[in-house]
């Protein structure tokens, strides 16, 4: 291949990889509007008042949205396990807040479960705060937002 067939061909390929981002028929967070495939890792849901469900970018995304009026009602809220990465319902981890590892939505919460492996995480991870779903409150996602920690992490 010359280096001129060569260059088309990568272009043809970023081509494709872009439209293939471009994809609207994505499902999107419910809060934020990024699609939730995006960032399986970070993947959380829930069910609503009415029965449906849900999926959001983001334990962060699912917060904000359950503690809000519109997430009122709002049951079996699940996140996606940092180290497992299996659906858990949120009473069975622990968030580790104010780490160097960044999510969909900035600093992260990252849902662990069992005591002992958020406790190392967060020694490892320098957080700031080891907290239960029940501990999320609006007040507590607005210090989030306003104390970004050092990204050293990405993803
Ligand atoms: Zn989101």
């Amino acid at each position: 291949m010359n280096p001129r067939m060569s260059w088309l061909a990568v272009a043809w390929l970023g081509a494709v990889i872009l439209m293939a981002g471009c994809d609207v028929k994505g499902e999107r967070c419910r809060k934020c509007g990024m699609r939730v495939e995006d960032h399986p890792r970070w993947i959380a849901g829930l069910t609503t008042d009415s029965g449906a469900t849900e999926r959001f970018c983001s334990p962060r995304c699912l917060f904000a949205h359950w503690r809000s009026e519109r997430g009122a009602g709002a049951r079996h809220a699940w996140v996606t396990e940092y180290y497992t990465q299996k659906p858990t319902p949120v009473n069975e981890v622990l968030f580790v807040a104010g780490s160097d590892v960044i999510g969909p939505m900035g600093t992260a919460l990252v849902p662990i479960a069992g005591r002992a492996a958020a406790e190392q995480f967060l020694g490892d991870h320098h957080g700031t705060r080891l907290v239960s779903a029940d501990e999320i409150t609006v007040e507590f996602l607005r210090g989030l937002a306003a104390k970004p920690a050092r990204p050293t992490t990405e993803d």
